[in-house]
């Protein structure tokens, strides 16, 4: 049977959607917690029948998991039995809204050693372009409260290029941020994603986006980094040494995972589905033991092979390139890429333009 190191788990709920996101999130509802909590639980029975689910990493993603109650989050990571403490890493992603004392002890207690905060902004004006319910001092405020129960490993989320932002106001962003001490930040440049109210609104001309600004923000934002003592060991993820994140270099160097939740996509042994984004179906299923898949896709040692390429070129650890000589000559020459320690990895020019560059590794 396969052994499935990776384990994800998604919970839906939000306490309210914010405009730029393209998740599969619906708005908390108390009502559907627990029988969330149950169809998880059925849905990590069902499959291992298939697979050994014998985690070193969990994550507990979303939507918003922090926001579940104390009770939901006990027996859910109860019911996930010795896989939570035999994980090496189990985060939990935490809305700065969500988190007591209390249920941050409860994450502790239960084996939860790391947890992801989504602060994005220490800007008021930019918190409330992105419909964000917290303000800095909320922030500031969970994450002592994480520090309180023991959380020695903090991850602190935030977006660069929020429309209407002053180029100084997310520098100060960054130096709030590092006051904080967090293990791990990460900085996304903001995506406008379809089918959400900020892609609308770009599409509408309400905001136009400034190229030159967005370049600086990285380059400046990797430089400040850095010379904090952070480890820039993908595009958007920096890490203090030995805290970077195991499982999202799991998915970077193509390992298999599974995915448990609405939305949650899986890939284990060349098959890759993502169960359907419905709540709805999702908590029948529980009843009727038919797990609703979508996107299903097989993927040959080609593809993984490319793949590979694509996620691995974007991280410090790099590939090694072999089967992709041509592509990678050409990227040095053109200043993308370089080769050393045999393995090669993107430039900052490079990283700049990582999804076009991880185009040219798709198959024809
Ligand atoms: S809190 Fe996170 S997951 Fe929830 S709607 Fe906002 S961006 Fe999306």
């Amino acid at each position: 049977m396969k052994v499935i190191e990776h384990l994800y788990i998604h919970v839906p709920f939000c306490p309210r959607v914010c405009p730029y996101c393209a998740f599969y999130v619906v708005p908390a509802d108390r009502r559907k917690s627990g029988p969330l909590v149950e169809a998880l639980l059925a849905e990590l029975r069902f499959r291992e029948r298939a697979s050994e689910i014998r985690p070193r990493t969990i994550y507990l993603g979303g939507g918003t998991p922090s926001a579940l109650s104390t009770g939901d989050l006990a027996r859910l990571i109860g019911g996930l039995g010795d896989r939570a403490g035999g994980a090496v890493e189990f985060t939990i992603e935490v809305n700065p809204t969500t988190l007591s004392p209390e249920k941050a002890g409860l994450l502790r207690s239960l084996g939860v050693n790391r947890a992801s905060l989504g602060a994005q902004s220490f800007d008021v004006g930019a918190l409330a372009t992105l419909g964000r319910q917290h303000g800095p001092e909320r922030i500031r405020r969970t994450f002592e409260i994480l520090r309180g129960a023991g959380f020695g490993n903090i991850g602190v989320d935030l977006i660069h290029g929020v429309p209407g932002q002053a180029e100084d106001s997310w520098w100060e962003t960054l130096d709030e941020a590092l006051g904080l001490h967090p293990e791990h930040l990460s900085a996304y440049g903001l995506t406008y994603e379809e089918d959400t109210p900020f892609f609308d609104r770009l599409a509408a001309g309400e905001w136009v986006r400034d190229e030159a600004l967005e370049i600086r923000l990285f380059l400046g934002t990797r430089r400040i980094l850095e010379g904090a003592g952070y480890v820039p060991y993908e595009v958007s993820n920096f890490a203090l040494p030995g805290f970077e994140s195991e499982h999202n270099l799991a998915y970077w160097r193509g390992r298999d995972y599974l995915g448990l939740g609405p939305s949650a996509v899986s890939t284990i042994g060349g098959r890759r589905w993502r169960t359907a984004a419905d709540l709805g179906q999702y908590l029948a299923a529980a009843d009727s033991g038919e797990w609703p898949e979508e996107e299903v896709e097989y993927l040959d040692e080609d593809l993984r092979r490319r793949e590979r390429m694509m996620f691995g070129l974007r991280t410090r650890e790099g590939v090694d390139g072999a089967g992709f000589e041509e592509e990678l000559a050409g990227l040095r020459e053109a200043g993308y890429a370089d080769l050393s320690g045999g393995r090669w990895r993107l430039t900052a020019e490079g990283l700049l333009r990582a999804d076009a560059v991880g185009a040219l590794f798709a198959r024809g």
